[in-house]
């Protein structure tokens, strides 16, 4: 980890003020796998900020991954004497590795006050993108939201903790002014999300939603032809055996029956056609709709070994994995339709 300081005084001082310790199991590559993840299934790593001590997955990355991070930061590498400041060039440029400088947009989304910018990393609102500089010029904290659970903020090193936060104690490096701003807006937005009414909004049905159950706008969910808001949009990946896979699942009330689409192929995606058959079916009035990017197209086709098997067998296989795996998850049985051929594959893993 010494490599991880910079030289002269300042690394010597870095040297006797702190120490890391991280074993083999604590490395991004053992932490992925046991998420059933390699380095290679990362499409696109967002770092909060590029200090050293933020860094040091970056080298078992696979190179073809996409870094974010915002442009004060990128500037920050550029400005006299980096490594002085805890931004060591020689671990963050490496050869080959593919650095974006994303800026968040002006946003509107009510659930996101008092922030007036973000960037939908995934573009379902699932994952936020928020500025909170302070810590360093470009710090970034993300939202992740969650069906069934509170939203979650990864703030990066804008605090050590939820109570320290709470106590309107800063850390201590970085920018006093806009750490307590950043901070602040931080703290109105954990207490707009845990107001009634905003995190637990009131199912269609009238029965109350699960705490901190994420409203439309929370989850980018738009009306259906019906009108009816989404209980559940999201997209999200799943692990069919060896494969991570992708399936949106889409629901007016996340109550009602569930139901997998199995599209016609093989090697027809199915999440990019979610508005045209919502508009054409209105399914997600009735349903908990599941639209899913089986193996070898999509989405799905991200994972390295996408195209290797494509059978019926395998695909019948995926169906019933994923049939399984969305029964437990929902709680009941699901019902299971298809096109053309993946009509067949819906028939036999049904009959299995
Ligand atoms: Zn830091």
């Amino acid at each position: 980890m010494t490599a991880y300081f910079p030289g002269g005084v300042t690394g010597y001082l870095y040297d006797r003020l702190a120490r890391f310790d991280i074993g083999e199991d604590d490395t991004l590559t053992a932490q992925l796998a046991t998420l059933g993840y390699a380095p290679a299934d990362v499409g696109t790593a967002i770092l909060s900020h590029l200090h050293e001590d933020h860094i040091g997955g970056l080298p078992r990355a696979d190179r073809r991954r996409r870094c974010w991070c915002r442009p004060p930061e990128w500037a920050e590498l550029h400005r006299p004497g980096p490594e002085l400041r805890g931004f060591l060039r020689n671990h963050i440029q490496l050869p080959g590795l593919k650095w974006h400088q994303v800026s968040p947009e002006p946003t509107r989304d009510p659930a996101l006050a008092p922030f007036t910018e973000s960037l939908d990393v995934m573009g379902d609102g699932s994952l936020m993108l928020l500025p909170t500089p302070g810590h360093t010029a470009g710090s970034v904290s993300l939202l992740v939201r969650r069906v069934g659970s509170p939203p979650l903020l990864l703030a990066g090193d804008l605090t050590y903790g939820a109570e320290i936060l709470q106590r309107g104690q800063l850390p201590g490096v970085g920018d006093r002014r806009l750490l307590a701003e950043s901070s602040r807006k931080v703290l109105a937005l954990a207490a707009a999300a845990a107001r009634p009414g905003r995190a637990a909004r009131p199912r269609p049905d009238g029965r109350p939603a699960a705490a901190g159950q994420l409203t439309p706008g929370g989850c980018g969910g738009r009306p259906t032809p019906k009108g009816h808001d989404m209980d559940i949009d999201r997209r999200e990946p799943v692990q069919l055996g060896e494969r991570t896979q992708w399936i949106r699942i889409r629901a007016a009330n996340a109550r009602n029956p569930l139901l997998l689409l199995v599209q016609m192929g093989p090697g027809l995606p199915m999440i990019n056609e979610v508005q045209a058959f919502g508009r054409a079916l209105s399914l997600e009035d009735d349903f908990t709709v599941v639209y899913w990017d089986q193996r070898g197209c999509g989405r799905s086709l991200r994972s390295a070994d996408a195209t290797r098997e494509l059978s019926l067998e395998a695909m019948t296989g995926d169906t019933e994995r994923l049939l399984a795996l969305l029964c437990d998850r929902f709680d009941g049985p699901a019902v299971v339709a298809g096109f053309s051929m993946g009509a067949t594959i819906a028939a036999l893993a049904a009959a299995r």
